[in-house]
């Protein structure tokens, strides 16, 4: 909604009285949501007024006016708008009962000028004015809202309060918020996701579900439409749930967080550390980890054991095995993640050997990986992957899996 403030009064002009009510009304209108786009002054001059009436339906929905409602000659912002609008003023019934009880109250006859502020807009809406003689206006015409409110601030600020926000609230589009709720996955691809979610995301028209592939993993968010954060977040609500209940396995985030910031606020949450010894990610996993701010807390360090006497003299990881079983397979991974959490005496170790390509090696081909998590007290577990992509897809998604079951 468009809606502008025109101040009236001479004395504006001359600089004898600060516009202060332009500034109080811009504010109100704003916390309500509307938007003002011009403010205006004007002095007590019918032909001024008029022309500043006219520009002003021209380009708003809601033209707020104060001042100008008193009873002598010089004011005239009613009557003025009448003219534009073509209409005749009525008396109203109830705003002249107001005046001849503050009259009688001060025992005093009616001034003859007084009554003209017991005329009103035909259809249109009376405020009383509980701290003066001249009631508050609204009126309607070719879509256009002209709000006319007394010029003393005594009155203007407690008819405001009481009556015309009020009346704004009602002229207001129905207020609607926009809350989107992200879930990010990882270890599914966005065609698989959706596949699984083609029911769900059809159905739903409020929330919508939208899918954005990352740069690893996937994000669906569900954003819905309504009048107040409550109402939107229990329309999510539901959804959430269900997809969660179908997919929740892969999801590692509510909140837009990557991988890496995830364990390492779960980690920094539990008072766990963590130590790597990588092969075919050549360190990448500890650097993910290392970007996010506050992982010294919780990151001890690591091995980049890349070829086997690395991963021999300096992992501890048994000839045998390296002979046997070779550098990329379960049983180095689980070596690797053993002898690292012992020697860095972390809470947490993970291992990562695989073949990033171009070629095989070992016999094994490109993109398979194995990572091991060990865990204090806790038995080794190595998981094993066939990894697609270019030998930096392997080594990125081979990080992002090691620190995805991390979290789980
Ligand atoms: P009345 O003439 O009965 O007092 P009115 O509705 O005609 O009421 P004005 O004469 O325009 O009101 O203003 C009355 C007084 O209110 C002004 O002298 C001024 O002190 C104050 N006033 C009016 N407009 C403003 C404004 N925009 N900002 C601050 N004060 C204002
Ligand atoms: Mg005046």
């Amino acid at each position: 909604m468009r809606a502008e403030i025109i101040t009236v009064g001479t004395e504006l002009l001359l600089g004898q009285t600060l516009d202060r009510h332009s500034a109080y009304l811009s504010q109100e209108c704003s916390s309500l949501g509307i938007d003002v786009y011009f403010h205006t002054s004007v002095g007590d001059d019918a032909r001024r007024l008029l022309e500043v009436i006219r520009i002003a339906s021209s380009r708003s929905d809601l033209v707020l006016l104060c001042g100008g409602l008193g009873p002598t000659m010089d004011d005239l912002t009613k009557e003025t708008l009448a003219r534009f609008l073509k209409v005749n003023l009525i008396q109203d019934s109830a705003s002249l009962a107001h005046l001849q009880k503050i009259f009688a109250g001060r025992s005093l006859p009616i001034p003859e000028n007084n009554y003209k502020q017991t005329y009103v807009f035909p259809g249109g809406t009376v405020f009383p004015n509980e701290n003066g003689t001249a009631p508050g206006l609204a009126i309607t015409s070719a879509g256009i809202t002209y709000v006319l409110m007394p010029g003393p601030p005594k009155e203007l600020v407690p008819m405001f309060e009481h009556h015309v926000r009020p009346f704004l609230i009602g002229l207001l589009p129905e207020k609607q918020v926009i809350v989107s709720h992200p879930l990010s996955f990882f270890g599914i691809g966005e065609s698989l996701l959706e596949k699984r979610l083609s029911d769900i995301i059809e159905q739903q028209t409020n929330p919508v579900i939208a899918t954005y592939a990352k740069e690893a993993g996937v994000t669906l968010r569900l954003t819905a439409k309504a009048r107040d954060d409550q109402a939107a977040h229990d329309l999510i609500a539901p959804v959430r749930a269900q997809i969660l209940d179908r997919v929740g396995e892969y999801c590692f985030s509510e909140e837009d967080s990557s991988l890496e910031e995830v364990v390492v606020s779960l980690l920094r949450q539990q008072k766990r550390s963590i130590a790597l010894a990588e092969s075919c990610t050549g360190g990448l996993a500890a650097h993910l980890l290392s970007t996010v701010p506050g992982s010294s807390h919780t990151l001890k360090g690591g091995f980049v054991s890349y070829t086997d006497e690395v991963k021999n003299e300096i992992v501890h990881v048994p000839k045998q095995v390296l002979i046997e079983e070779g550098a990329i397979s379960s049983a180095a991974a689980e070596a690797m993640a053993q002898q690292t959490r012992q020697q860095f005496q972390s809470d947490f170790a993970l291992s990562i050997t695989g073949v990033a390509g171009p070629d095989p090696a070992e016999g094994k081909p490109v993109g398979q990986v194995f990572v091991g998590l060990a865990e204090v007290h806790q038995p080794t577990r190595v998981y094993q992957y066939l990894l697609k992509g270019s030998r930096q897809r392997i080594q990125l998604l081979a990080a992002k899996h090691a620190l995805f079951i991390l979290q789980q």
